[in-house]
């Protein structure tokens, strides 16, 4: 089977979710994956979803690899840096809350979820999700 790694470039706008979402279903589908389909299409759209939510309309780029026994879904995007840190601990809590869907899908499928700022002078942030297959 080749190996599920893929980069998809997101142009931005409300509807790259449902581009991703199909883009992953297809993916996963293409590589024997497909029990994961479900799990993988949410997480997905909770992780677009939210970085659209928080740098609207910004290109985003979005990794989708299969590595280690795991998928592993990856959205960079291209959140500004904010004016002190404290300020940009509480924007990353409050985005952290607004993934309490992605949270308890990959809760029960026993993965994990993350999310980090990406240290470069003008910002991004990267989220991701990890399911068990
Ligand atoms: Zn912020």
């Amino acid at each position: 089977m080749e190996k599920l790694n893929h980069s998809i470039r997101l142009p931005g706008g409300a509807s790259c979710v449902g581009t991703a979402r199909s883009a992953v279903r297809s993916l996963v589908t293409r590589h024997d994956l497909g029990e994961l389909s479900d799990t993988a299409a949410l997480a997905v759209s909770e992780l677009v979803a939210c970085a659209h939510w928080f740098t609207p309309d910004k290109e985003m780029m979005l990794k989708i690899r299969w590595q280690f026994g795991a998928l592993r879904i990856v959205v960079y995007d291209q959140h500004p840096v904010h004016s002190s840190p404290e300020v940009s601990e509480e924007c990353r809590r409050r985005r952290s809350r607004g993934m309490w869907l992605l949270a308890a899908a990959v809760g029960t499928s026993g993965g994990d979820w993350g999310l980090t700022p990406v240290m470069t002078s003008a910002g991004g942030s990267k989220s991701w999700a990890l399911l068990p297959g």
